[in-house]
């Protein structure tokens, strides 16, 4: 990289953020990652500067458009704009479909889905300005296979995907790729809090006979960011041991 690319990575506090911001400091580039706290920004703040100095940690709620503009408007301001966006952060609320309420359902969308058109809204024209740029956005098998208890999520994610590939339309002419990353079954605390009866039966679909790492689904959206994969985008890579073929 001549001029150190700028990556904003939303929801870097912890799971798969984390170590996707963690990939990309160590890659060179200067990261700032985002977390709904303080405390969490600090802390992410801490653990990437001890790759480099430069990188950087903001306060991000996606679920709140007026506090998303507000920061991401400072964000652009200090740090300018970004090579490439990771909208990771994304939150689950089971339930089955008859139990589910109003506020489940509404809460999922309103961080998965309407979270990351926010983020787009404000670095998308910025980006055009610069004529470069590349987004990814972390989907989840569910979008693909649907599962029970999981209607708001699968909504979510699977509209993450349509919303990429329009996205990704309207921009290519400009050298802006948007790509989405979908885990399968990857160990961190949104995983963790499953019953372990869910989890066996889980890992009995898995054909490599494993939960994945954080580092598998970080490997993958380094390759969509970097220059090799420049003449990809509104693609959906799974990486997900098998789990889901085709
Ligand atoms: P996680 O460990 O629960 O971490 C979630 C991250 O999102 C945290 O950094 C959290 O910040 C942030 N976040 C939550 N609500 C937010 C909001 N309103 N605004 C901004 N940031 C917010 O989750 P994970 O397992 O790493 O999952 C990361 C992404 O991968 C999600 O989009 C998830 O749907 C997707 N995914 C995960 C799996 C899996 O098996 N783990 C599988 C498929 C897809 P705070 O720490 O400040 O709360």
């Amino acid at each position: 990289m001549s001029e150190q690319a700028l990556a904003l990575v939303t929801g870097a506090s912890r799971g798969i953020g984390r170590a996707v911001a963690e990939k990309l400091a160590a890659q060179g580039y200067k990261v700032v990652g985002t977390a709904t706290s303080e405390g969490g920004a600090a802390s992410i703040r801490e653990g990437l500067q001890q790759i480099a100095p430069e990188n950087d940690a903001i306060v991000l709620n996606i679920a709140d458009a007026e506090q998303t503009a507000e920061a991401l408007k400072s964000f652009l301001a200090d740090h300018g704009t970004p090579a490439v966006v990771v909208n990771n952060a994304g939150i689950t609320r089971d339930n089955l479909f008859l139990r589910m309420s109003d506020d489940e359902w509404s809460a999922v969308i309103n961080t998965n889905l309407s979270g990351v058109f926010r983020v787009c809204k404000a670095m998308v024209k910025p980006m055009i300005k610069k004529k470069t740029g590349c987004i990814v956005n972390i989907s989840s098998i569910i979008g693909t296979t649907g599962n029970a208890g999981q209607a708001n999520y699968a909504a979510a994610k699977a509209g993450l995907e349509g919303f990429s590939r329009s996205l990704a339309q309207e921009v290519a002419s400009r050298n802006i790729t948007v790509n989405c990353v979908a885990p399968g079954f990857i160990k961190t605390d949104m995983t963790d809090v499953l019953p372990e009866a869910q989890k066996e039966a889980i890992l009995a679909t898995v054909p490599s006979k494993r939960f994945g790492q954080v580092e598998e689904i970080a490997a993958a959206v380094a390759f969509l960011a970097g220059a090799d994969a420049k003449y990809i985008t509104g693609q959906t890579i799974h990486v997900n041991g098998g789990m889901n073929m085709g």
